[in-house]
């Protein structure tokens, strides 16, 4: 497939819809308009075949997972994502592929809860001998508000979106898989289309936040190491989905899926507790309340009988980040 191809799929597709985009794709750059009083959020993330996504993902699956994983660090930081850039390296490519390709960046964009939509401002397509995707998403956050995750105070809650452990449990069952999981299995569905949540609501209310794409211990680890503060950590508090635990063969797979499984892409936040209530309304999501910042550095998990769970219960990768 010649490059034009793609960029020419990417112009029909997506005409820009935004007041702020000035100039969408076709000329060497997009124009953009930055809001007034605004800051902007840059983040850019690759997708590489077999190491990020299993190498018989779908196309489809493929550009919304691309997307998806960057407009959740846009809203793990408060932000309104308003521009996408796509970069595709691949071995070769057809019309086919990249419509399909295109429908995924554009579902993941429909997908988003926010208001406004997306556009994609920009895109380019090199020969490559691996499949390898780069999105760059740009977006809004009121000036000197974005949420960082230095931000946790001791006393704050440490609460987490949605449900933990689904994706690593659907990459577990992948290769079992039945035709068109990715609509009827909600841990493939997990796995491949993340589900995506608004950050704004966090502004104001939140004092430190991150997505979880690394694994749950791991992440929240980046919050208390950024700063400066410990945690404790109620382990059987972390929100499951029904489906997880009908997966799981026994409870240390299931803590395992949970604290350490990455890709879940859900938000970890910690806020005062008076600030959960107008969080849980301003979210369209569950948020679930899992712990509590604590002066003493390092992170002590604690299962429903109060008892401190050792690090041979979680995977040894997502427990010696903090250590
Ligand atoms: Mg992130």
């Amino acid at each position: 497939m010649r490059e034009f191809e793609l960029i020419d799929a990417l112009r029909t597709c997506l005409a820009a819809r935004r007041d702020d985009t000035r100039l969408g794709i076709g000329d060497d750059a997009g124009i953009l308009a930055p809001l007034p009083h605004s800051e902007l959020l840059v983040t850019t993330d690759t997708l590489i075949r077999d190491r990020h996504f299993p190498g018989d993902t779908s196309v489809f699956d493929i550009g919304y997972k691309a997307v998806a994983v960057n407009l959740s660090d846009i809203a793990a930081m408060g932000g309104a994502p308003a521009w996408l850039t796509v970069s595709l390296a691949a071995p070769a490519l057809d019309r086919a592929w990249a419509d399909a390709f295109v429908d995924g960046l554009q579902a993941a964009c429909a997908a988003y809860p926010g208001p406004d939509p997306i556009d994609i401002v920009g895109g380019d397509t090199t020969r490559a001998d691996q499949l390898m995707v780069t999105v760059t998403a740009i977006g809004h956050v009121p000036s000197g508000q974005a949420i960082r995750r230095s931000g946790a105070r001791v006393g704050d809650l440490i609460a987490v979106t949605g449900t933990l452990g689904d994706a690593a449990a659907g990459l577990v069952r992948w290769p079992q898989r039945e035709p068109g999981a990715s609509e009827t299995d909600p841990l493939i569905r997990r796995l491949v289309r993340p589900d995506l949540r608004d950050g704004r609501a966090l502004i104001g209310r939140a004092t430190a936040a991150l997505d979880v794409s690394d694994g749950f211990l791991a992440d929240l680890g980046h919050i208390l190491t950024a700063s400066n503060v410990g945690a404790r950590l109620a382990v059987d508090d972390l929100p499951a989905a029904h489906a997880l635990a009908a997966a799981a063969p026994d409870l240390t797979t299931f803590r395992r899926w949970q604290a350490t499984g990455g890709d879940d892409y859900e938000l970890c936040l910690t806020a005062p507790a008076d600030q959960i209530g107008p969080l849980r309304d301003a979210l369209d999501c569950a948020l679930t309340v899992v712990g509590e910042i604590t002066a003493e550095p390092g992170l002590t998990c604690l299962d429903r009988h109060g008892q401190c769970l050792t690090a041979d219960v979680f995977s040894q990768a997502g427990w010696d980040h903090f250590a």
